[in-house]
């Protein structure tokens, strides 16, 4: 049977997460894979999501399948977390779904059955994953431009100049914030123009909401998606929990579609139904009962409300250090951008061989493009890594 195969790529940052587990430095700085760690270096679990569990536990009756569309309760306020009243909700259907990956599935395949012929563009650069599923999904592919490399922000006119000459047959996907890899974001002004945009020629918006609350809160962060969501007829929407919730393993997120009426909304649905009943069926049940315990309770949500704001102070706090230990070493480098970015992530704009030497003379790792996890920066060493990025630019 195998034969006629050959091996599939391997995943970059996974193999990279290896390397980084068999170096033996003890100094070694992992600014690699995309989860968030503390001060301590862990991924811990959030104290409401524990909380949530205990009650889920005790409360507990069954485990029976909880149908196609998943947690209804989940489902309800997911669509309030991201759209708050921004669209009618007689307009809107969720499909609970396996982490905000999945969730990107259902709705690339939903969206291939609705227009194969269709070319899905993606910013450059983008998450590694978007075009092979693009691809999988069945998708011609083009990207269009975002990322400046010589001011590490947005270029806004080219990419705004690129969407104005795309037409109903495009689908374009947007970070709806913290754009991963770049940490480089759109201003509010820019979100309403490409939405003007979008709804002047009849694009379609895909949008990657993977880092809700990540940025610089829930509402600022949703502003984008609901910008875009108000100004088209039609959008659909990957939500994930795997980061603001730190629900990464239990696989949690929703797709979420905005049709033109409420018809259309249950031709969409019932289609998404389908696509999920054909592929795993139903979706795992304990993160979506996790979030929905924690956003049905006013004192569980206010708890994770300020652990989210912790997190994200946290990563604000680490951005501004590193770049004021870049300028107080070397007034000729200007890092200033990594305190102006948001999310996670960040895109040094360093070559290839300097990433290599990072990691090789230095012992921190990161993507190959440079893209760091600014949660992975150890605070008591940002220093030390100033002085080891500066080191490869001599
Ligand atoms: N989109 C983007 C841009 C991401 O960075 C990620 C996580 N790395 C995802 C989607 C999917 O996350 P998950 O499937 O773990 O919820």
């Amino acid at each position: 049977m195998f034969e006629t195969l050959t091996k599939a790529p391997a995943d970059k940052i996974l193999a990279l997460m290896g390397e980084f587990a068999a170096d033996p430095r003890k100094e070694k700085i992992d600014l690699g894979v995309g989860v968030y760690k503390d001060e301590a270096g862990v991924t811990a679990i959030m104290t409401s999501v524990t909380k949530a569990e205990q009650r889920i536990l005790a409360n507990a009756k069954t485990k029976t399948y909880v149908g196609i569309s998943g947690n209804k309760g989940f489902n309800a306020a997911v669509r309030e977390l991201v759209l708050a009243d921004t669209v009618d909700a007689k307009r809107v259907r969720l499909l609970q779904a396996p982490g905000g990956t999945g969730a990107l599935a259902v709705l690339m395949e939903l969206l291939y059955r609705a227009k194969p012929d269709a070319t899905l563009w993606l910013s450059n650069p983008t998450w590694p994953n978007h075009a092979p599923m693009a691809k999988h999904a069945g998708f011609k592919l083009d990207s269009y431009p975002y990322f400046d490399a010589k001011t590490r922000a947005v270029d806004f006119p080219a990419m705004l100049a690129a969407l104005d000459k795309l037409g109903p047959n495009d689908i374009v996907l947007l970070h709806g914030c913290c754009h991963n890899p770049t940490g480089a974001n759109l201003t509010p002004a820019q979100w309403d123009q490409v939405a003007a945009s979008l709804a002047r020629t009849g694009a379609f918006p895909l949008i990657d909401l993977a880092y809700l609350g990540f940025g610089d809160g829930l509402e600022p962060d949703a502003y984008g998606t609901r910008a875009v969501v108000k100004a088209v007829p039609e959008s659909v929407i990957a939500f994930s929990g795997s980061k603001n919730f730190g629900l990464y393993r239990e696989r949690i997120g929703a797709a979420i579609v905005i049709a033109r009426d409420e018809a259309q909304a249950d031709v969409a649905n019932s289609q998404l139904m389908n696509i999920a009943r054909v592929t795993y069926s139903q979706p795992p049940d304990h993160g979506a009962e996790i979030i929905r315990t924690i956003l049905e309770d006013k004192d569980l949500r206010a708890e994770w409300e300020a652990e989210l704001a912790t997190m994200r102070n946290r990563m604000i706090r680490l951005r501004e250090k590193l770049s004021e230990a870049i300028k107080a070493k070397s007034n000729a480098a200007d890092f200033d951008f990594i305190a102006e970015h948001r999310g996670m992530f960040s895109l040094l704009g360093l070559p290839g061989e300097a990433v290599e030497k990072l990691k090789t003379d230095g012992g921190v790792y990161m993507i190959g493009d440079s893209r760091i996890n600014v949660a992975g920066i150890p605070e008591d060493r940002v220093g030390d890594l100033a002085s080891a990025i500066l080191g490869t630019m001599k």
